[in-house]
């Protein structure tokens, strides 16, 4: 399995749209899962944990400014992109009371979405991010993608590697097996919590007693000093 750049979701009711975002996100490096219906998308984010999220306005259940609104009230601000269809739409976007982080209109070409992902993705990510991190005896260097355990030089594999930068980049952070899925292997949960599991084990032989991966019975994976 390649390192995945994070798991987008889709919510489009019209099948040829939400296929060529789905195309061209994929053909960018995203994992993408596509929900057609508002509602049924809001279950879907929380069970996901999708890095981003590319939300048609016009929807069937609820609308996609209604699904963002119910979003941010419990508190998620997963980062969105809209699609909007007309200017009325556009108006009701930019009111962005409701919280979007960017939007395109109806025709875009797929190109410019997938640019407009990457940019927002960055705004969130990127430029805050160290090149070195450490914790506990652990060092990772991003742009040499060298990691050190007690000084020792460790090879991972690239899936080790995300994961591994994934936990220590957020210290104390408790991550879900879902969370993990969607953000290091850019998959939605379809119940492989496994995957998760075997590529901790793996990271704590290679790093041996360094290893600040904790086990948080019951939820998931924290990284902390030991
Ligand atoms: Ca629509």
């Amino acid at each position: 399995m390649s390192e995945a750049r994070g798991l987008v979701m889709v919510v489009e009711d019209e099948p040829h749209i939400a296929e060529l975002e789905r195309d061209y996100l994929r053909a960018a490096g995203y994992g993408v899962h596509v929900e057609s219906d508002g509602r049924a998308a809001l279950d879907a984010v929380g069970r996901l944990s999708p890095v981003l999220i590319v939300l048609d306005v016009g929807l069937p259940g609820i609308d996609g400014v209604e699904l963002c609104r119910r979003l941010r009230a419990r508190d998620d601000w997963t980062p969105l992109v809209f699609v909007t269809a007309r200017d009325d739409e556009v108006d009701r976007v930019l009111g962005l009371e409701v919280g979007g982080d960017d939007y395109i209109t109806k025709p875009f070409s797929p190109r410019e979405l997938v640019a407009r992902v990457g940019s927002v993705l960055r705004r969130h990510h990127g430029p805050s991010t160290p090149s070195t991190l450490s914790l506990g005896g652990v060092r990772l260097d991003r742009d040499s993608r060298r990691v050190e355990a007690d000084g020792r030089p460790v090879e991972l594999t690239p899936t080790e590697f995300g994961l591994l930068a994934e936990l220590i980049g957020h210290p104390g952070r408790v991550f879900t097996r879902p969370q993990l899925l969607a953000s290091v292997w850019g998959q939605a949960d379809y119940g492989q919590h496994r995957t998760v599991d075997v590529h901790v084990a793996q990271l704590r032989a290679k790093l041996g007693p360094a290893c600040p991966i904790r086990t948080v019975h019951g939820i998931g994976y924290r990284a902390d000093e030991r």
